[in-house]
């Protein structure tokens, strides 16, 4: 465990430049401790992350260095993998390691812990259980969304008091470097084969997910969904108060019925119906029933619960309502960067028959495009390709809908428009990363806002 006592006098080296790092080096730096942030990558590759660094603090490239190499402890940031040549130097020259996380939650001054994971759905159901908790805090109480959701625990640890909620998006990076991470609230969603590359075996990364509540005891609560077999899978081991949802009603805590979500902390209990956000897809009513279950572990009042449900808009990039132009409802699912993402989003139309006109394409991450071949025959009107994995689409969902060769976002917009009819659906779904013509996702989905602002009438 990280006690900041034993290392006060030592130099912390953090491992990384990115988001997670700077956070954990101002954490520390504001701590006291002297500090010197170290990345492998070459200097050009890193100029642009430096200028995020925390002033004062001296930061190399091309690292580890003897000086990183003679740091007392390490903090490591949590894209880089365990046997990564940086991590297996500082590990090699006796130096202990840290994550970010566990080295943040040591500055934390309340137990009240939630933590949230899954391969799809942590952000939806972070924010979401952020919103619910907002609803029903208490006077003097605070709630801080942080972790993987772009906001590092380190950059609102400080300032937590014990009463206030920290939830938690973690990702199987960050529990995959925690021994000592007690949530008192766990939820895990979801778990398909993700990350492989990076955990080495779909069994690592289950066994990362299975650290959120390794630490937890029979006080603290665990919810999982009856309907994903690896997630039923991992209960068995589970040493929390265990909470189901999607299954059958006789044995779940939550469930859907007729568009309302029954939920209940004792299956003893009646259950009291909430109404789930308007959003589309049967994926969001299970990231709904896992907040409310959260929220119901955590004594939060049914009116605060169901007022933050009828509120909550989603999160930007996720099927987010783009607007409608022409007449023809717009959908950003940018952050659909995988065929999985894309199924989803199509799933979530299922009614829409020959109305989508899909964008897909970007990055190509390895996977066959297949799988879509049923929604896409049921459902599209037309699929565009972009990017440089347009091509291979192209040939792999030969036949199946009408298919047209648009290269970038703006073209696939204006062909939309060109083909698009009162009622279609545009969906930005493309089942690729993004890095070809984009920083990110994020960026991509707001260029499609933005490109769809030439098309008001
Ligand atoms: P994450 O943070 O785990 O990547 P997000 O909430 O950002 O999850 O959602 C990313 C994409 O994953 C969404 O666009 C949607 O297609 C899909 N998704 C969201 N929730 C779920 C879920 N519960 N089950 C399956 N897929 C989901």
């Amino acid at each position: 465990m990280f006690l900041p006592s034993d290392f006060k006098e030592k130099k912390a080296c953090v491992i990384g430049l990115g988001n997670s790092g700077s956070s954990a080096a101002r954490l520390l730096q504001k701590q006291g401790f002297q500090l010197l942030m170290s990345d492998s990558r070459p200097f050009k590759e890193i100029q642009a992350l430096a200028q995020e660094i925390p002033q004062g603090i001296p930061w190399e490239a091309d690292g580890p260095s003897p000086e990183a190499l003679s740091c007392g402890f390490a903090v490591k940031s949590p894209g880089l993998a365990w046997r990564s040549p940086v991590i297996q130097k500082i590990k090699n020259a006796g130096i202990p390691i840290f994550s970010e996380m566990e080295v943040a939650l040591s500055f934390s001054k309340t137990k009240q812990i939630i933590a949230i994971t899954g391969t799809n759905g942590k952000t939806t159901t972070t924010a979401l259980t952020g919103e619910i908790f907002r609803q029903g805090l208490s006077f003097g109480q605070n709630v801080y969304v942080c972790g993987n959701i772009g906001n590092p625990v380190s950059s609102c640890i400080l300032e937590t008091n014990p009463q206030d909620y920290l939830v938690i998006e973690s990702s199987s990076y960050q529990l995959e470097d925690s021994n000592f991470f007690h949530p008192q609230i766990a939820a895990i969603l979801n778990i398909q084969p993700d990350h492989i590359d990076h955990h080495g075996s779909f069994e690592n990364y289950v066994r990362a997910k299975a650290r959120i509540f390794r630490e937890q005891g029979p006080l603290d609560f665990c919810i999982f969904n009856s309907s994903d077999f690896e997630t039923i899978k991992l209960a068995r081991e589970c040493p929390a108060q265990k909470l189901f949802f999607g299954g059958d009603p006789k044995s779940s805590h939550a469930w859907t019925n007729a568009d309302k979500i029954y939920a209940r902390l004792n299956l003893r209990d009646d259950p009291v119906s909430f109404t789930p956000p308007a959003l589309p897809g049967h994926h969001n009513q299970e990231n709904a029933m896992a907040a409310i279950l959260i929220a119901l572990a955590s004594k939060i009042p049914v009116s605060s619960i169901q007022k933050a449900l009828a509120q909550f808009k989603g999160v930007e990039h996720r099927l987010e309502e783009a607007g409608t132009y022409r007449k023809i409802r717009c959908v950003n699912d940018s952050k659909a960067t995988n065929v999985d993402s894309t199924l989803v989003a199509l799933k979530a139309f299922s009614e829409a028959h020959k109305k989508i006109i899909l964008i897909l394409g970007g990055l190509d991450k390895g996977s066959p495009y297949a799988p879509l071949k049923p929604l896409i025959s049921q459902l599209a009107k037309a699929v565009l390709t972009i990017g440089t994995a347009a091509e291979k689409i192209e040939s792999e969902l030969d036949g199946v809908a009408p298919l047209s060769h648009c290269e970038n976002l703006d073209k696939a917009v204006q062909r939309a428009f060109e083909i698009g009819e009162a009622g279609d659906i545009l969906l930005l779904s493309p089942a690729c990363a993004s890095f070809d013509q984009f920083k990110n996702f994020e960026e991509r989905g707001k260029r499609f806002k933005k490109i769809l602002e030439n098309y008001q009438s």
